[in-house]
């Protein structure tokens, strides 16, 4: 992603206004992070490009959870909250949004994923004692402290994964994303992946989604 001209335009009825030519430059570039230099947009599209990223890119977080036993000095509700800030590994090909998946969001092997915990004290619990039904939907980070149990106490769960966005709640929040204003014409940016997806993917994402953005604005203005 390198020195490209991401979107072009021909004009549409008159409003060339909306019509423009997006180049990008990239600065510094790491796995979970990426700085670029963007001009050929003003500072509301770089707003909304901002907001797209961190509040309309779909990412997986557990939703539900079934408590089967939980002796845990922790209840059932602040454990769940716990399981739900988890950042979980996500695969956007595979899986759909609950409400746009063909089941129509009663949950199928599309858009859900089932993650299971079955522990016995003494013992301090972490993410990586979760054991998910599908390899590639784990949580980001192994260490991630869940519960410490001494003997005698239990945990024992079934957690339902499913996609959902920032603006939803922050448990869905794929990365961050700030600007800089460059000589009153480009734009500094600054976008860090929390983990589950990778900042390649959350960036272009929130291209496409803020693309399609652009798209119905110049359908409606069109019409
Ligand atoms: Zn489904």
């Amino acid at each position: 992603m390198a020195d490209a001209d991401q979107r072009g335009g021909k004009e549409v009825g008159g409003y060339n206004r909306i019509i423009f030519k997006l180049k990008l430059k990239i600065i510094k570039q790491a796995d979970d992070r990426v700085e670029f230099n963007i001009s050929g947009i003003d500072i509301n599209l770089a707003n909304a490009l901002r907001r797209t990223t961190i509040t309309e890119i779909p990412v997986m977080a557990i939703e539900k959870v079934t408590f089967y036993d939980n002796s845990s000095i922790l209840n059932d509700e602040i454990l769940a909250h716990r399981l739900g800030l988890i950042p979980l590994k996500t695969d956007l090909k595979t899986y759909n949004l609950l409400s746009e998946c063909n089941c129509k969001g009663d949950g199928c092997s599309r858009c859900t994923v089932t993650l299971t915990l079955d522990v016995s004290g003494p013992v301090a619990v972490y993410s990586k004692d979760l054991k998910s039904t599908d390899p590639e939907i784990t949580p980001v980070h192994d260490s991630i402290p869940i519960v410490k149990l001494t003997e005698g106490q239990k945990v024992k769960l079934e957690a339902i994964a499913q996609l959902g966005i920032g603006s939803e709640h922050i448990k869905w929040q794929g990365g961050i994303a700030s600007y800089e204003i460059k000589d009153n014409k480009s734009f500094d940016f600054f976008v860090e992946s929390y983990g589950q997806l990778s900042v390649y993917e959350l960036i272009s994402k929130a291209f496409d989604v803020f693309g399609n953005m652009i798209d119905e604005l110049k359908s409606e203005l069109k019409s």
